[in-house]
């Protein structure tokens, strides 16, 4: 497998972010797609936006693993926060990944893959456990904001009402945050036996004030954490490592 890294990012100002991190990085343009090629801290690195969504985002994925052979995958983002104490500034490293609209029941049960006999796909137990290390690196000095490890569902929908909320928690108690990619993502890689790790910021509670100040979360605090903790993870990875 390849030592390749490939990052994706949800969000465009945590893309900007990372660009400033790789001192040699070179564009590359395909299926609508702008894709770095370049290094940071001595590795191989290939970052692109992932687009919002699970289509945009699996496309993007694919396209890293079998244009750019990428062989392990960072996803990094911002998430409502859905579990109880999961809250906004906190950090969310993923353990498994389940897309919460996916329902081909009575086919199949709901959630479960068509297909793989599965509803959860589970993220790289050594980058995961570099992205715990980094999220609490990361948000070290500063006080009562928290990282939390474990479930992460993914949807096509911006989560931002008390009821949805509420229809989650009911159907899968153990969700500490809701996106629109990650579980995607996880799919892809799953298909492609590339190891990933998914890490969010929590911007919101996905309740009725979701969208308040979305963007400046993003650019003060998302992006700078974001960077920070990619920083950390590949700090500690070694180049030649295969994880
Ligand atoms: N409403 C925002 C952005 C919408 S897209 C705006 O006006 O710009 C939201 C992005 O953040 C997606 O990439 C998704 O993965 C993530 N996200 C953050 N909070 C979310 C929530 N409550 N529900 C679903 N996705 C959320």
């Amino acid at each position: 497998m390849s030592t390749r890294l490939g990052i994706i990012a949800a969000m465009p100002q945590e893309l900007q972010a990372f660009l400033q991190a790789m001192p040699d990085e070179h564009l590359q343009r395909i299926g609508g797609r702008e894709v770095w090629v370049g290094h940071w801290r001595g590795h191989e690195v290939v970052a692109a936006l992932s687009g919002i969504g699970k289509v945009a985002a699996s496309i993007t994925a694919t396209l890293l693993i079998a244009r750019f052979g990428v062989g392990r995958l960072l996803f990094t983002g911002v998430a409502g926060g859905i579990g109880p104490g999961v809250a906004v500034g906190d950090i969310v490293v993923a353990t498994e990944l389940l897309q919460h609209d996916m329902d081909a029941s009575p086919l199949f049960p709901r959630h479960e893959l068509p297909g793989r006999g599965i509803s959860r796909i589970a993220t790289s137990p050594a980058l995961t456990h570099a992205l715990q290390q980094a999220a609490q690196h990361t948000l070290g000095v500063t006080q009562g904001q928290r990282v939390h490890t474990g479930l992460i569902v993914s949807g096509d929908r911006f989560v931002s009402s008390r009821a949805e909320v509420q229809a989650l928690q009911a159907e899968l108690p153990d969700a500490l945050a809701v996106e629109m990619e990650g579980a995607a993502i996880a799919q892809v890689c799953l298909d492609f036996g590339v190891p990933f790790g998914v890490v969010r910021s929590i911007s919101d509670r996905a309740d009725d004030d979701a969208h308040v100040d979305f963007l400046q979360f993003v650019a003060e605090v998302a992006s700078p954490h974001a960077v920070a903790m990619v920083d950390s993870v590949l700090q500690h990875l070694s180049p030649t490592d295969t994880i």
